[in-house]
């Protein structure tokens, strides 16, 4: 029986695990269903060469498109006692995080890092979508408030990706207290003078919309990302009235108001590039040069024509 079990099962599944296809060799656009080649995909940034919709994009690949030859530096953020309302609903919160950390191999839903971006330093919260869909609690109010902190001392701008679903529901109303303190952290940006800047990526809702996200001095965001506060659905419930076209898609939010831009992926690094240059030298970029100066000793004017 062992001699079955440990060598001939193995080697039999070897060879038919050989002979299978890779599951990952093709992914399907969710928008228009065409089946694209995953290194084609990756290529182009995940997003769909046949319809251009912007897929998910992992946290870590982000960072990589936007600093400086992909490089950037992590920050350590700071460790707090985990589930301090006890929660549990069909699992415990404890258990739903440890999950999420085993999966992620990340402590919490944000990634604080610094670098360069065209040269200029720059500090980028980004949020992971993958961990617990990106929910904000404490930890990730904690990391915003270190992203804003690091910004200040750096003397950089502070960039926030959001990608989350809204407040963390295991953390009770403390989740909702980050809105607040979100607030606080990027307002400390502002007042020593730096450039805060959203990206809004799909998904920003609920308590995330609500709070710092909206309110970037310049706000970003990616091609027919969801941005919101409660869900169409349920707003169209409420209301008891057909929503519009595109209702809380970037493009619309753009043409109500409410987004400066809505920036095609691969152009995103260069579109910061611009703005966090424009916003820290306002002083124009071509040389200031000054009139001829006349025999008489003043300067040049041309003469008028009456
Ligand atoms: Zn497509």
């Amino acid at each position: 029986m062992s001699w079955l079990t440990n060598f001939v099962r193995p080697k039999l599944q070897a060879l038919v695990r050989r002979s299978e296809l890779p599951d990952n060799l093709w992914d399907k656009c969710s928008q228009c269903g065409q089946m694209i080649f995953h290194r084609e995909l990756e290529a182009a940034l995940r997003v769909c060469p046949h319809c251009g919709f912007h897929m998910r994009l992992p946290v870590a690949r982000r960072l990589e498109l936007l600093f400086d030859e992909g490089k950037y530096n992590r920050i350590e953020l700071p460790k707090r006692e985990p589930d301090p309302l006890k929660f549990r609903d069909t699992k415990r919160y404890t258990e739903r995080l440890r999950e999420a950390q085993a999966r992620t191999g990340e402590q919490d839903a944000v990634i604080v890092a610094h670098g360069g971006i065209g040269g200029m330093p720059a500090v980028i919260a980004a949020f992971n979508f993958d961990f617990m869909g990106g929910s904000m609690g404490a930890a990730v109010g904690d990391g915003l408030i270190a992203a804003a902190r690091l910004a200040v001392l750096q003397e950089a701008p502070l960039i926030v990706i959001p990608a989350s679903g809204g407040a963390r529901m295991q953390e009770g109303i403390i989740s909702l207290m980050q809105m607040p303190r979100s607030i606080i952290a990027v307002d400390e940006v502002k007042e020593a003078g730096l450039p805060y800047i959203v990206l809004l990526t799909d998904p920003t809702t609920g308590g995330v919309s609500a709070s710092f996200a909206m309110l970037g001095d310049i706000a970003i965001a990616e091609p027919g990302s969801v941005i919101g506060f409660a869900g169409a659905r349920v707003i169209e419930e409420t209301i008891r009235e057909k929503l519009p076209e595109g209702f809380q898609r970037a493009e619309y939010l753009r043409d109500h108001g409410m987004v400066d831009m809505v920036v095609p992926r691969g152009q995103l690094r260069d579109t910061l590039i611009r703005l966090i240059d424009l916003l820290r030298h306002p002083t124009p970029p071509a040389e200031v040069v000054s009139l001829p100066v006349t025999a008489g000793g003043d300067a040049h004017v041309p003469a008028r024509i009456d």
